[in-house]
């Protein structure tokens, strides 16, 4: 929490009088929903930028420019430097979580699964483990099979890496620095055991691997360890 004066600029009591100080007086610049670090939660808050002017014996004279803004929590009161901003809510980290789980299985089912029920079924019980409730094989062959066809009109017909890999990294990049190492590590053993649903990998669904795996920031060697020991263990 930032030390400063109260909301409204006054000294706090129980302070007798100085001869100069400096006063902050804080104006309302916006408002949002945001992850509370003080209270723990998803909470609606209040962007606050502060006036610091330099008093006399109480009279506000010299401004001293602006500081903040800072960020008040509208359920606990707590002030936060705007940085906390960047953490996503808990609503909005699920939904982000959801989406990677889900294409990263679609990445690995277009490299490789897309005949097999088996992959499939596994990818779409994945998806809906990870919060897309609705998420079925049948939905998700159709997509694949839109992902192939893109790929094949965009790419004419040579394999169209590119644009799977951009896919992953517009939807894994913003998750992976608020995940654990662990978090990051079972997106992708997910993603491996949809690649060995309808057996072992193919050097496709390796290199889709790899990818999920660079965009989630793991390094190489992890991401080798982690594939080759999904292999092992019967699923
Ligand atoms: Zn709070």
């Amino acid at each position: 929490m930032l030390p400063g004066s109260g909301r409204d600029g006054r000294r706090r009591p129980g302070r007798g009088p100085r001869m100069t100080g400096l006063r902050t007086t804080w104006t309302e610049a916006g408002e949002g929903e945001f992850f509370c670090p003080g209270c723990g939660g998803d909470r609606n808050y209040q962007r606050m930028r502060g006036q610091v002017r330099l008093t006399v014996l109480g009279v506000p004279l010299l401004d001293r420019g602006e500081t903040g803004p800072v960020v008040e929590c509208a359920a606990c009161g707590g002030r936060f430097g705007a940085e906390v901003l960047d953490h996503p809510t808990t609503a909005r980290f699920s939904a982000m979580l959801r989406d990677a789980v889900h294409t990263v299985a679609l990445a690995v089912l277009a490299a490789g699964g897309t005949g097999s029920r088996t992959a499939l079924e596994a990818a779409a019980e994945g998806a809906r483990a990870a919060g897309s409730d609705d998420c079925t094989a049948d939905q998700l062959a159709l997509l694949v099979r839109v992902i192939d066809e893109e790929s094949a009109s965009r790419c004419l017909g040579r394999p169209c890496e590119t644009g799977i890999a951009l896919e992953l990294h517009e939807t894994l990049a913003p998750l992976a620095p608020h995940l654990a190492p662990a978090g990051r590590e079972s997106i992708l053993l997910q993603a491996a055991r949809v690649a060995l649903a309808d057996g072992p990998y193919r050097p496709a669904e390796r290199e889709a691997l790899a990818m999920v795996g660079a965009a989630l920031t793991l390094p190489g060697e992890d991401v080798s360890r982690l594939l080759e020991s999904a292999a092992r263990t019967p699923s």
